[in-house]
């Protein structure tokens, strides 16, 4: 019941995902304390390095160039203003800073050495750093080890097959090959999805059956309900019911059992009882801070207050692994290579990418015309 298997099938996965729901909760939570304390949640401050202005064609996020939505870009950071926001992240309970950069993948050069920058300032900070800044190469992946990261996120969204759906600019085997990428250093890999992006039962499963066939399975899996955005090609998809949102958070404990389950984007949907529902079947991590990205989160006080009602008390930072050594860039064992590497770009046409493409330019037209008149 608690070793940790590679040889997941989906039809398994369904079976336990289409339990019924108690007998699903006490096998999920008997898992939970077998692996982890269950009275102790990490909490995780997402940073977004750089936002908007992104070349990829995700379905789900705001932050494409291509569609038209309310958020406000940004470009790099400074150093200073990410020390800042850490600090203020640590002082509120905070152990791990996740920094997110709307890239496709990394490329070297001064941007990115101001993240490896980044990530040196943060470890020194004593906490865990993840960054998530789209596909890296072998040996992006060991600077960023050798700064100190701890961390790197890169999520499979959905089953191989719904991914199609959803993104056409990038392909599944070019996150799969950043997630081994990352695992020929020692950071630790953080890998989930999305439901609620019109994705089946079986959609869910699959993801899962591809997270958990990872070997080793991946250290942290966020588990994330799509946050409708106006103006994304996913603006109508309903909101998740917090029964799916708890069996999915309940299956990837099971089959997951070592990993850290992240409660992720759509908590501000969910009532406190929903939450304490999915730290009940192993959610065990948290977003914390007014944003995701771009996205609404409930207020840290709020967090708090809920963790004192429930008796959690926030994780230390490496608790589960020792903190990584941080290398200053004089001293470093890799440079960059000036890689241009060339990830996969299917380009097939998914038609609500296109429809929310074509509304984006005809609004961008009419502002351009009313800013004229
Ligand atoms: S999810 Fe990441 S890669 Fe996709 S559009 Fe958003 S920022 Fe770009």
């Amino acid at each position: 019941m608690s070793e940790v298997r590679h040889d997941w099938t989906k039809e398994e996965i369904l079976e336990i995902y289409n339990k019924p729901l108690m007998e699903l909760l006490y096998e999920a939570a008997s898992i939970h304390r077998l692996h982890h304390n269950p009275n102790e949640v990490q909490v995780s401050t997402l940073l977004s390095i750089k936002t908007g202005g992104c070349s990829e064609d995700c379905g789900y996020c705001p932050q494409a160039a291509r569609y038209h939505t309310d958020i406000e870009g940004n470009d790099l950071m400074s150093v200073n203003q990410v020390k800042a926001q850490a600090l203020r992240a640590k002082a509120s309970g905070s152990s791990r800073v996740c920094m997110g950069a709307s890239w496709r993948n990394v490329k070297d050069g001064e941007e990115f050495d101001e993240v490896l920058e980044m990530v040196r300032t943060i470890n020194k900070l004593d906490m865990e750093v993840c960054c998530t800044l789209g596909m890296v190469t072998e040996n992006q992946a060991k600077r960023l080890a050798e700064a100190g990261l701890y961390a790197y996120n890169h999520n499979l969204d959905s089953s191989e097959e719904y991914y199609k759906e959803v993104i056409s600019t990038r392909g599944f085997q070019d996150r799969l090959d950043t997630i081994d990428n990352v695992r020929k250093t020692n950071v630790t890999v953080c890998s989930g999805g999305i439901i609620g992006m019109g994705e089946s039962i079986e959609d869910r499963a699959g993801m899962l059956v591809a997270l958990s066939t990872l070997n080793p399975q991946p250290e942290s899996t966020p588990i994330n309900a799509l946050v409708a955005v106006e103006g994304t090609p996913l603006e109508d998809q309903k909101p998740v019911e917090i029964w799916d949102m708890v069996r999915m958070v309940a299956t990837t404990r099971i089959v997951l059992p070592e990993t850290q389950v992240r409660l992720s984007a759509g908590r501000t949907q969910m009532s406190q009882e929903g939450q304490a529902f999915c730290f009940f079947a192993g959610a065990n991590s948290i977003f914390a801070g007014d944003k995701l990205l771009t996205t609404p989160n409930p207020d840290v006080n709020e967090d708090m207050k809920l963790f004192d009602k429930l008796g959690l008390i926030p994780m230390k930072p490496f608790t589960k692994k020792v903190q990584p050594k941080t290398v200053e860039a004089q001293d470093s064992a890799y440079q960059a290579q000036g890689e241009n590497p060339k990830w996969t770009r299917p380009e097939h046409k998914i038609e609500r990418n296109e429809a929310a493409k074509q509304k984006a330019k005809e609004i961008r037209e009419e502002l351009k015309e009313t800013e004229q008149a």
